[in-house]
């Protein structure tokens, strides 16, 4: 077998030389193990601040170990109680092309009529974000405006549908004219702004929400944010979610940014990490389950081809290559 482990700590953009891939020998499985095969393995922004040594709400990873990420797998063969060959499981498990591993550290997930790559995005991490980044801390109302950036990936698409559920209209920001006809035509977005060919962002939004922002969910941070607090309403809220445009800085920028007009619009900023909502979890499953179901909430994903590409993919999503949910099928 195969493993990908974390070869240096990269500064600025990660390279080819972050990861080394390794020939492994699969262990014989003790008591309590599963043998795993990998389907799907997620590429996800937030591993960019695990490949740093630095305080955050989840600990680097160690060097010349094996990167651990969301992973749906089918178990190959099991001496656990509750696991049998043949069941599809979900955990946060170490990229190798085969994985023996306690079963304690996955959970079995209902395939039924589900595609199992969902339940590493729509119904996974990223959907439960949208969710409660959405619900919990913009919490728009019939009528107002949300305006969600990093609009056309896993966890915008979910924001942007779910906002319409919720009534309100919706303008996204996103990185390419496919990704502004993916948004508008199939999921209905009011208005798209495409920030790459935009010159005057501020002005762009200004007229694509006429009635102001009611509700601003971040997943970039940078210029855009900057423009888009140009245009808040008094009393809107921020769910800052991401600052994918900020995670290779190697230098803080300074400046006086947002933070005066979210004092004078009376606005909201609240920060969140989704781990956190864990006790809640149940209940968001509920609703984005059923929205799957009755075909209210649909779903997008890139699938990339081959355990190998997983460095690239991930590398991928920082200049923009996928559009909803990035995995690479295993
Ligand atoms: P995406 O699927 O949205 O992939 C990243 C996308 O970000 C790219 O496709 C690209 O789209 C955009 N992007 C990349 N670089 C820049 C840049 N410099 N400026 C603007 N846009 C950029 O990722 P996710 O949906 O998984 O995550 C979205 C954000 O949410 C990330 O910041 C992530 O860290 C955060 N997150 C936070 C969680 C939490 O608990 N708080 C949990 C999960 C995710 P484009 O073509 O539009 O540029």
């Amino acid at each position: 077998a195969k493993q990908i482990v974390l070869a240096e700590r990269p500064k600025g953009l990660p390279t080819a030389a972050t990861f080394r891939f390794e020939d492994i020998e699969t262990p014989a499985l003790q008591d309590g193990e599963v043998l795993l095969d990998p389907l799907y393995i997620s590429v996800d922004p937030y591993m960019r601040g695990r490949m740093n040594d630095a305080k955050s709400y989840a600990p680097p990873y160690p060097l010349d170990a094996p990167i651990v990420g969301g992973i749906v797998a089918k178990v190959l063969e099991s001496k656990a109680a509750d696991l049998t060959a043949g069941d599809t499981v979900v955990g946060y498990l170490p990229w190798k092309t085969k994985i023996a591993i306690s079963a304690t550290e996955v959970r079995k997930v209902d395939v039924n009529g589900i595609p199992p790559s969902y339940y590493l995005g729509v119904l996974g991490m990223p959907g439960l974000t949208a969710y409660f980044g959405l619900v919990d801390i913009g919490n728009p109302k019939p009528g107002e405006t949300v305006v969600v950036s990093g609009a056309a990936g896993a966890v915008g698409i979910v924001v942007g549908q779910i906002a319409k559920i919720k009534g309100a209209r919706v303008i996204g920001i996103a990185g390419s004219d496919d990704k502004v006809a993916l948004l508008k035509e199939k999921y209905g977005y009011d208005e798209v702004i495409n920030y790459k060919t935009t010159e005057d962002m501020k002005a762009a939004i200004a007229a694509a929400a006429p009635d102001g922002v009611d509700v601003y969910f971040d997943n970039v941070g940078g210029d855009i944010t900057d423009a888009v607090v140009a245009n808040l309403n008094f009393f809107a809220r921020i769910a800052l979610c991401g600052q994918i445009a900020l995670y290779n800085n190697t230098k803080v920028e300074t400046g006086p940014r947002i933070l005066p007009t979210i004092l004078t619009r009376k606005a909201l900023i609240k920060g969140f990490i989704i781990g956190d909502y864990a006790p809640r979890f149940g209940e968001a499953m509920q609703a984005l389950g059923s929205w799957v179901k009755e075909g209210k909430l649909q779903y997008t994903e890139t699938i990339v081809d081959g355990f190998d590409q997983l460095p690239e993919a991930f590398l991928g999503l920082f200049s923009g290559q996928n559009q909803g949910k990035m995995l690479v099928k295993a």
